[in-house]
């Protein structure tokens, strides 16, 4: 399994349990190796396998790079399509084009980018043995986020997209897409949009009066990328504590 963004957050808690639950796991990173490689040491002294590669995925010779050394692991069974970036709140008319081109970059062709290097592996109809793929969308992609994140909550909206006509496009190939939609997740990204206190701030306001967790996030994800979910393609599904749960 590839875990893209599987150092910090919601792809971290991904890849420890996707280890414990057999998946041989590269955890991917863009900058952070000594959390990649906490992750991994972690997975390897409870007796899993694990490697970290650094990458971005915004970048086709770092993701060629990337599903080389998964190759290098073994025959490619499953991606979850995580990485993503959050930028600091803006109105549309103060946001400059390079802001909106790195998270267009990072959010959008980087997973379009992943999903094809393994759609190229695990199709059927290309040789491979079939295999599941899970996206990050986000609440986001519904709610839209204007005056806040427009850019980051459209480029959510295009994963949910990509994730409907990726299903329909891998039916018949033995490869499944389905996606999670998180809600409040208590995670970095959030810091790392300039907001620390995000999270705390939007608490009282949350329908169970909490943010979810990295964890309950990936107990969806492990379920979506395994057999049990053998008929579900084309699913989004909401993680969100009861927030954006209309369409
Ligand atoms: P996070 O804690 O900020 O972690 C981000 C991860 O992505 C890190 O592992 C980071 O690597 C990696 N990354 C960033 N840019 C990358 C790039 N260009 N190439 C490869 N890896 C890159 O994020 P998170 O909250 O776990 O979010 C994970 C996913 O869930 C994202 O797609 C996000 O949009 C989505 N999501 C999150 C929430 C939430 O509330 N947290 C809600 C809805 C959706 P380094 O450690 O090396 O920096």
């Amino acid at each position: 399994m590839v875990v893209t963004g599987g150092s910090r957050g919601i792809g971290a808690a991904v890849a420890l349990k996707a280890a414990a639950a057999g998946y041989a796991v590269l955890v991917n990173y863009a900058g952070n190796a000594a959390a990649a490689g906490s992750v991994v040491e972690r997975i390897r002294q409870a007796g899993g396998t694990a490697d970290r590669v650094r990458g971005d995925v915004g970048s086709e010779a770092d993701v060629e790079a990337i599903f080389a050394a998964a190759d290098a692991m073994g025959p490619l069974s499953a991606l979850i399509n995580n990485a993503g970036v959050f930028d600091q709140p803006s109105l549309l008319a103060d946001m400059t084009a390079e802001r909106l081109e790195r998270t267009f970059r990072i959010n959008i062709l980087g997973s379009f980018l992943c999903a094809r290097a393994a759609a190229r592996r695990m199709a059927q109809s290309r040789g491979g043995k079939g295999g599941s793929i899970v996206n990050l969308t986000s609440a986001a992609a519904k709610l839209g986020a204007g005056g806040e994140n427009i850019d980051y909550a459209a480029s959510k909206g295009a994963i949910d997209t990509f994730t409907i006509g990726l299903a329909r496009e891998l039916a018949a190939d033995g490869v499944r897409v389905t996606a999670v939609r998180p809600g409040i997740i208590d995670t970095d990204i959030h810091a790392s949009g300039g907001r620390p206190d995000r999270v705390a701030q939007m608490t009282p306001n949350l329908p169970m009066r909490r943010p979810g967790t990295a964890d309950e996030v990936a107990e969806a994800i492990l379920w979506l990328v395994s057999d049990s979910a053998s008929y579900s393609t084309g699913t989004i599904l909401d993680v969100s504590g009861g927030r954006a749960i209309l369409p």
